[in-house]
């Protein structure tokens, strides 16, 4: 059975006692009133990284994720993170291929190849994303994309590389926009993304691949979306700063 996931992204927000007030929060909210099986994975910045390990130590449902890591494993590259580091202050998940890494920082497949694979080395399960922009949705160009982003990094990968491989489908017109795809148009993306990679490594492969939906999600639109038959859960970004909206988004995984 694969796994049902809820991971909060807070990208380049809060400071260190707001991290730590947002942590407890959600872990006793989470304890007390969620006894499904979803994990939870927290991606805070990188200096919270190593304070949240050791407020989440004790809660095995959570997992913590960096948002993002270097192309090389160490050396004089001022102002990067390594796969190493952050697995050694307790990460034990990265996003890879946010659209704001590829939009802002012009990340190419190349080196979010390099980075997963960095990842796979030091144990750190890949968050792996992808997802349209607005003007190739209106083009009739979803398919394409999406078969783009994984063929070219994902595709690339061993079988027993794949079988590590979180993937999450962010429409990156939903990022941030209050936008979110409808359950229909998220369903069929995520459908899709599962048969390309039954073709390519098989059906148990696919089947046991997390398939996360990211876009706006939030309390009220989270329940149907993680009904549909391959929406595994959701990378959140906006809605897991607010302890009592990410708790409610949890609690819609069975
Ligand atoms: C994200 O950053 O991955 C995301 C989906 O953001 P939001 O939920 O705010 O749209």
């Amino acid at each position: 059975m694969r796994k049902k996931i809820a991971a909060g992204n807070w990208k380049m927000n809060l400071d260190l006692t707001q991290a730590q007030t947002l942590i407890s929060e959600l872990t006793q909210m989470i304890n007390d009133e969620y006894s499904g099986s979803a994990e939870v994975v927290l991606a805070p910045p990188f200096p919270f990284l190593y304070p949240a390990h050791h407020l989440l130590k004790n809660h095995s449902r959570f997992h913590l994720a960096a948002q993002n890591i270097y192309t090389k494993e160490s050396g004089a590259y001022t102002g990067e993170c390594s796969a190493q580091m952050i697995q050694s202050v307790g990460a034990s998940h990265c996003i890879i291929g946010h659209s704001e890494r590829r939009q802002y920082f012009g990340e190419s497949h190349d080196q979010l190849l390099a980075k997963i694979r960095l990842c796979l080395r030091f144990g750190i399960y890949p968050i792996y994303c992808v997802g349209e922009t607005l003007s190739a949705r209106e083009s009739g160009k979803t398919f394409e994309v999406i078969q783009q982003q994984t063929e070219q990094v994902l595709f690339l990968l061993t079988e027993d590389e794949v079988r590590k491989i979180i993937v999450a489908y962010e429409p990156v017109w939903a990022i941030g926009t209050g936008k979110t795809a409808t359950p229909q148009q998220a369903q069929e993306v995520h459908a899709f993304i599962r048969r390309i990679i039954s073709e390519k490594y098989g059906a148990s492969v696919a089947d046991e691949t997390s398939i996360l939906y990211g876009g706006s999600v939030t309390a009220s639109s989270a329940p149907e979306l993680f009904s549909q038959p391959d929406i595994d859960g959701g990378l959140v970004g906006g809605a897991s700063l607010k302890s009592r909206e990410f708790a409610e988004i949890v609690k819609a995984l069975p």
